[in-house]
């Protein structure tokens, strides 16, 4: 069984990019775990599932297929043969994946998914309920967190990059994130929470190689 490193934690605290890093510095691959999420949830949009309905999203994700494969030291996801990019990161996703994303049949497709990697080599993934529900049992759990000002800061500086949003709209962003936190840590199947034996890493004043590096010297 490969080596696993769990990084949890909630919307925008670094997990992306501190993850990336880390698996550079240890060869690891790289998981994104939201991006599967994100895809159920374009690909529900795209058919017109009513993703409030959980009925609906639960018999709608029996038809979801994604292909992996192993690209630039991450493992990469395909859709009718092409990566979806960008088209998962608009604000409409982020605005209906954690409905979604709670429904447990949602669930347990991705930790299927999750666990089947495995096979693929070592790996680093980050999402909200890694330490806790997909790999509890590995010895290398991380929770990163900052305060929500700091998180609205970063993930408006992203969207404004990616042409989503404007430079004004840092409060538009706080509160869809704490919208998220809220919907992610409540729900019913595996909420987001502090995996127990999990270290706690505040990200809040430290830069992501110091963050990284955090992880990096105590991985057992
Ligand atoms: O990490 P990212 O912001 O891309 O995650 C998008 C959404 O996917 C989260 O808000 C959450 O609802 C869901 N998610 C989850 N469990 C994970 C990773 C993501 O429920 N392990």
């Amino acid at each position: 069984m490969s080596n696993v490193i769990c990084v949890d934690g909630p919307a925008a605290s670094g997990k992306s990019t501190v993850s990336k890093l880390v698996a550079k510095r240890t060869g690891y691959l790289y998981v994104d775990s939201g991006a599967l999420y994100r895809i159920v949830t374009w690909l529900a949009l795209e058919a017109e599932i009513d993703t409030s309905s959980s009925e609906a999203v639960a018999e709608f994700v029996r038809r979801v297929r994604v292909d992996f494969t192993t690209r630039e030291g991450r493992v990469a996801y395909e859709v009718r043969g092409e990566e979806p990019g960008d088209r998962i990161r608009t604000p409409n996703i982020n605005a209906h994946v954690s409905p979604v994303s709670a429904v447990p049949e949602v669930r347990a497709l991705v930790t299927g998914w999750l666990r089947g990697m495995r096979s693929l080599g070592n790996l680093v993934v980050e999402g909200r309920d890694i330490g806790s529900v997909v790999f509890p049992e590995s010895p290398n759990r991380f929770y990163l967190d900052a305060d929500p000002e700091e998180r609205a800061r970063r993930r408006l500086k992203e969207d404004v990059a990616k042409g989503f949003a404007d430079k004004g709209a840092v409060e538009k962003v706080k509160e869809s994130i704490l919208n998220r936190d809220k919907i992610d840590s409540t729900r019913k199947t595996a909420p987001l929470m502090i995996p127990e034996g999990a270290m706690r890493i505040d990200t809040t004043e430290l830069s992501i190689d110091e963050v990284a590096e955090k992880i990096v010297s105590n991985i057992k």
